[in-house]
């Protein structure tokens, strides 16, 4: 039977952490789907079909990987993908609190799926989505974070639009 994990996240804009995460269950799956949300309650600077552009061309010469889009209950689309994992990253202890609630919550609503914690390389534990847009917004060169390509499209995003919080 194949393994089958499902990653899902905002991914606005995917980083170099992300993808560590990708590499590193690729390994343990036989397939890993890399889903992005609809519904993030994070305001997204980049819209759906953009942060899944962004995710197709990022995790380059990377095999058994896919990536999707999803609306609802992330439990609810591991179970259509056929797989019983999902897969978050744990960067810091900053994280353990919201993301143990949100395990423990997608336990109650579907026990068949089990969450998986991965690690990134401490390298990218203190990279996050969030404070890249910010630090791009002021400036920043934000070439050790997230691929050239996406470095150029933060800042024709943030040239383009007035990004709220
Ligand atoms: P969400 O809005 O669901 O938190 P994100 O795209 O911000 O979506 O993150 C998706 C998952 O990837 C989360 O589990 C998050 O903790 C993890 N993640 C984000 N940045 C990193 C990073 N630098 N290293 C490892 N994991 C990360």
């Amino acid at each position: 039977m194949k393994r089958i994990a499902v990653y899902a996240g905002s991914f606005d804009p995917v980083t170099y952490g992300h993808i560590d995460i990708i590499k590193r269950a690729v390994r343990i799956f036989d397939s890993v789907i890399v889903a992005v949300a609809h519904n993030t309650g994070k305001n997204p600077l980049f819209g759906l079909a953009e942060r899944v552009a962004m995710l197709k061309k990022a995790p380059r010469g990377i095999r058994n990987v896919k990536i999707e889009d999803f609306a609802g209950l992330a439990v609810d689309y591991v179970s259509q993908c056929g797989a019983n994992v999902l897969i978050r990253g744990l960067r810091m202890v900053s994280d353990f609190e919201y993301e143990f609630q949100m395990a423990l919550t997608n336990r109650k609503l579907n026990e068949k799926i089990e969450t998986i914690f991965l690690m990134p390389n401490e390298a990218y534990s203190y990279l996050s989505s969030t404070l890249i847009k910010e630090a791009a917004i002021l400036g920043a060169d934000v070439s050790d974070f997230v691929p050239a390509f996406i470095g150029k499209r933060l800042k024709a995003k943030l040239k383009s639009k007035v990004w709220t919080r």
